[in-house]
């Protein structure tokens, strides 16, 4: 049985164009986000959290600063930003106050991850999961799969974050086969708008696929626009063991 959530993501997704994950975390965090502005500016609990991640990271502040003016919200925004620069004020006060560069790194170093990218990590990872579960279960498969290649397809670092999360190599292939297949469309389409710049060509129609292509491409490789940065702390977590490793 297909989770019905599932079902209206995937559509969701499709209306948005681009890869489906990319999309579903950018509504979200602009869900979150317009959130935050409208009910959760006086939330002590995040107030808390805000302090110890100063802030917003840069990608989510910056977001935050589109939304505000829009909203008529920007009190909201310096009511919160006026906590954070009071305690971090206190903060700086307190580094001039050492000698070693290192004592006032770790001063300065926020204690926290920026609160929108971890509850990204987690869409992220939903996200990938129910659209693995929907590819794998037998009843739902095919459903699936209409919906998925209905979607703009997944960008590289979610085709590769899915194939970490997969356990089920039909899935893997499946995955694989549909990405050569858009790959292949978009090189064509790649070719075809290169070629229909040529003087010779000029006059020959192009299609909308032809005319995004290079925008295409750029959002195969990185994902849309607003992507937060995955948590590293798995990889520095890896490499730390293989240094251990190695010394024992
Ligand atoms: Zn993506
Ligand atoms: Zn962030």
């Amino acid at each position: 049985m297909m989770d019905a959530f599932f079902r209206l993501d995937m559509k969701a997704a499709t209306q948005a164009g681009g890869c489906p994950v990319c999309a579903l975390i950018a509504q979200r965090t602009d869900r979150y986000l317009r959130f935050f502005l409208t009910e959760n500016v006086l939330d002590p609990y995040l107030r808390l959290r805000l302090i110890a991640s100063q802030g917003f990271c840069n990608l989510h502040a910056h977001w935050l600063a589109r939304l505000a003016p829009m909203l008529d919200e920007a009190l909201g925004v310096a009511t919160v930003y006026e906590h954070l620069v009071s305690e971090w004020r206190r903060q700086l006060q307190r580094a001039s106050e050492e000698t070693s560069p290192q004592r006032i790194a770790q001063i300065l170093r926020p204690q926290r991850r920026c609160p929108v990218c971890e509850h990204a990590d987690t869409w992220e990872r939903d996200c990938l999961s129910a659209l693995l579960r929907a590819l794998t279960d037998p009843q739902s498969r095919d459903e699936a799969q209409r919906l998925y290649e209905a979607t703009g397809g997944l960008c590289l670092p979610h085709l590769r974050r899915a194939i970490q999360l997969a356990d089920d190599s039909e899935v893997v292939t499946y995955l694989l086969q549909d990405a050569c297949r858009r790959w292949e469309a978009l090189e064509r389409d790649l070719a075809e708008f290169c070629r229909k710049h040529d003087y010779r060509f000029r006059n020959e129609p192009m299609s909308d696929g032809e005319r995004q292509s290079w925008r295409r491409a750029i959002e195969a490789f990185v994902g849309k626009e607003g992507m937060h940065r995955q948590n590293n702390f798995d990889n520095s977590l890896r490499r730390g063991l293989r240094r251990w490793l190695k010394l024992g």
